[in-house]
């Protein structure tokens, strides 16, 4: 028996949130005994797959066909529970980012699977499979009990540390029936950001505090220092000062990252619903009694405009590159 994971790729780079899934799917095999194996679903050039045997896959299954190259989650279902079903798989296992949020609920369905999405911690394995899960925008915990034969988890992006070994994984194409799409790309728009929100370390997020988008060079310098990727507040991307892309949240995107810098930034619940997963929050606002400061590990009272410059020296000079 094994446990598959779910290998997501932009273009054959590799997700990061994919190498955190493998290494999450591979301690688990190790606890049960079961062969870690990965899936990976390709309509270009194949990345190195080989490689990743290194967060510990022993084999990886690769389904190559022109259909998968536009991102269908029905298709792209069929051909995971595909995977799933002739490899015996008893444990499936995705990042919970977009691409697993679509397809993840699709398989379970198929497979008549229990599923549990958001996952932070490996599953009792001894103890009737129980998952440590966010509920409520990330509020609280869940333990939730899998009783299911096929257990299918989605694991929390930065939820679970990536862990390197030596080993190669083993290359098998897999012959799966792959539909056509059923949904037509009418055009993509690439962020231009360097760093990806969602794959971010570090985080550099501005709000309605800042005033104005002509006021952005300095959190886009403080950013770039630390090499961070950018965010925003909602009604900062409403008021078009930010992409939508950027905005962060209930209604925007949700990340995890290891440090998160909020600028100018109230704190509402909404915006922290996106945002309070991350291990360490600075908060820098002008105003004490904000309610971003009872969710801080550390908090700067002060204004931004006289903070953030001061910040970006300081980390100038720290990196040398003053
Ligand atoms: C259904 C729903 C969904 C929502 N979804 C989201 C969401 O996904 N994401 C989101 O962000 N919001 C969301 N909102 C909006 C949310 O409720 C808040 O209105 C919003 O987060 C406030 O944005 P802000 O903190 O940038 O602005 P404000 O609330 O206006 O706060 C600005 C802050 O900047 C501080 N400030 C001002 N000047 C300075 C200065 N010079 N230096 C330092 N600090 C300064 C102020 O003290 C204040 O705390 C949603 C609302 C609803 C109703």
């Amino acid at each position: 028996m094994s446990v598959l994971i779910f290998i997501d790729h932009i273009d054959g780079h590799i997700k990061k949130a994919s190498l955190e899934a493998m290494s999450y799917g591979a301690k688990i095999a190790g606890e049960t005994g079961d062969t870690a194996e990965g899936v990976v679903l390709l309509g270009g050039v194949a990345p190195d797959l080989a490689a990743l045997g290194q967060y510990g896959v022993n084999k990886i299954h690769q389904v190559q066909n022109d259909n998968l190259q536009t991102f269908d989650s029905q298709v792209y279902a069929h051909v995971i529970a595909q995977v799933a079903q002739q490899t015996g798989a008893k444990t499936i296992i995705f990042s919970n980012n977009p691409m697993g949020k679509a397809i993840a609920p699709r398989i379970a369905v198929r497979l008549k699977a229990g599923l549990v999405s958001g996952a932070v911690s490996l599953p009792d394995v001894n103890n009737n499979f129980i998952v440590k899960k966010n509920v409520f925008s990330g509020k609280a915990y869940a333990n939730v009990k899998v009783k299911t034969d096929i257990k299918i988890i989605s694991l929390n992006v930065n939820a679970y540390t990536i862990t390197e070994t030596s080993g190669t994984a083993e290359v098998v194409p897999f012959n799966a029936t792959v539909e056509a799409p059923k949904v037509k790309v009418v055009a993509t728009n690439k962020t231009s950001g360097k760093v990806a929100l969602t794959e971010a370390e570090v985080v550099v997020s501005g709000g309605r505090g800042l005033k104005g988008p002509e006021n952005w060079k300095m959190v886009e310098d403080l950013a770039e220092s630390l090499d961070a990727a950018l965010a925003c507040s909602r009604p900062v991307a409403d008021a078009h000062w930010r992409p939508h892309n950027e905005h962060v949240g209930q209604t925007g995107i949700a990340i995890a990252p290891n440090l998160y810098i909020a600028i100018g930034i109230s704190g509402a619940i909404q915006h922290l619903a996106g945002v309070n997963r991350s291990k360490v929050i600075v908060v820098i606002n002008k105003d004490a009694e904000a309610p971003f400061f009872k969710a801080a590990d550390y908090g700067i009272v002060g204004d931004a405009f006289e903070v953030v410059p001061k910040m970006v020296d300081a980390v100038k000079k720290l990196k040398g590159t003053a």
